[in-house]
């Protein structure tokens, strides 16, 4: 029977090994450095009975037929749809911003010029990324779009990137477009929720196979042996002793807090774009409803990743970086045995849906 490594047994290790012990009736070891499995998506339930996500709010969003018909193998979802306020001039208002926000933060009369002006300009329920709403003609437009980009986007990026808006790579701030709509929900995708017994327990089933043996606290490198295939979602760079250099990242420091009382804040995310060093409080009891009269939060303070001394949280999409990424790319596509894949293996900012789909398509090319 054919061995197989997986390295990494966050979605993208778990999908991948499942996959191949199921369909292709191998053996898999799964191992992980960490401690737990479910990589960033790990969650715990505390002392107070509330499922805390470790590494910041996880809500699960697809439009992805094939993603979500594998993933609810494993798990129930809530019908949890995810909302974002902000806090804009001490006002509290929804994210992204929307015809709704219109009304939070201008006066009724301009709020009213500004979406007669929107609905002409744009279609209804168009997406519109910052750095395109910021080409405007009309003056009352380019006053909005200024104060959308000062109020909403400039210090937020600067404090998540260490860039302005314009550094950065447009497809990040396009994850969160000025939309011509009522509609205040983050996410538009036909499916969305948070799995009912959390993120930890449906990557626990995935991994739940008798071809799938799991081993944790243990890195790539101290493994040794024999395996037919190595499938491995660790950092791309790291696997080849970063002989072209490091690939950067940007890391994430969540300080919790408990509070004495059954709310902290209205909502289960917060972002503060203008005010203090965090960019967002969380609040973890939103998300299944836990019932508690405590509620545990946690403060989300980005900083650059060191290696040694932090986490990657976010790969950093910048020409350079990609380049960068290629030569890895090159030299990994010249192994026969060895697969990359995962936010860490292939070097994209994926949603957990997108990890899962990747996991899918390596499996079926794989599978040819
Ligand atoms: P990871 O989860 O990072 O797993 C990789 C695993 O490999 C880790 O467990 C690591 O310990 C292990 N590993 C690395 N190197 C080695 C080694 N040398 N030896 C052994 N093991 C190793 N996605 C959403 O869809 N919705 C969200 O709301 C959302 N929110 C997010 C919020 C934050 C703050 C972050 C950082 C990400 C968020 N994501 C979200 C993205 C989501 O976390 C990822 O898509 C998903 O976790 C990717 O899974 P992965 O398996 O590719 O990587
Ligand atoms: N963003 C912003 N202000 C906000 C929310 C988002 O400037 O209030 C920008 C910021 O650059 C951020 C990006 O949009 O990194 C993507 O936001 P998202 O919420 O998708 O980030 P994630 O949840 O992946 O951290």
């Amino acid at each position: 029977m054919k061995r197989n490594l997986v390295v990494g047994a966050g979605f993208s290790g778990a999908v991948i090994a499942r996959l191949i012990a199921e369909q292709l009736d191998e053996q898999v070891l799964v191992i992980d450095k960490k401690e737990h499995i479910a990589g960033n998506s790990y969650d715990y339930t505390d002392e107070n009975g509330i499922k805390i996500h470790k590494y910041g709010s996880h809500i699960f969003h697809t439009n992805d037929e094939k993603v979500w018909n594998f993933i609810k193998r494993f798990t129930d979802f809530n019908t949890y749809m995810h909302k974002v306020v902000a806090v804009i001039d001490g006002i509290e208002t929804t994210i992204p911003f929307n015809i709704n926000t219109l009304y939070d933060v201008f006066p009724k009369s301009l709020a009213a010029r500004l979406e007669e002006k929107l609905l002409k300009s744009f279609e209804y329920n168009k997406k519109v990324p910052i750095l395109e709403f910021q080409k405007q003609a009309d003056n009352d437009l380019k006053f909005l779009a200024n104060y959308v980009y000062e109020k909403v986007f400039l210090h937020y990026t600067n404090k998540q990137w260490g860039n302005s808006p314009d550094e950065v790579d447009s497809a990040v701030t396009a994850r969160v477009p000025v939309y011509i709509s009522c509609d205040d929900r983050y996410f538009q995708d036909k499916y969305q929720g948070i799995p009912t017994g959390g993120y930890t327990k449906t990557v626990e089933r995935i991994l739940k196979h008798p071809n799938i043996s799991v081993k944790l606290n243990i890195d790539y490198k101290d493994i040794s042996g024999h395996f037919d295939r190595i499938l491995y979602t660790g950092p791309i760079d790291e696997f080849f002793d970063y002989k072209y250099g490091e690939l950067p990242y940007r890391s994430v420091n969540f300080k919790l807090e408990t509070h004495n009382h059954e709310h902290y804040q209205s909502n289960a995310v917060v972002n503060y774009p203008c005010n203090y060093d965090f960019t967002r409080i969380h609040e973890y009891k939103y998300y299944l409803n836990d019932i508690s009269s405590k509620t545990v939060i946690a403060k989300e303070y980005s900083e650059p990743f060191e290696n040694g001394k932090n986490e990657r949280y976010y790969p950093i999409p910048k020409p350079e970086n990609t380049e960068l990424y290629n030569k890895y790319l090159e030299d990994a596509q010249k192994l026969a045995n060895v697969y990359f894949l995962g936010r860490l293996g292939d070097y994209k900012y994926y949603n957990m849906d997108q990890a899962i789909a990747r996991a899918i398509e390596l499996f079926e090319e794989i599978d040819k």
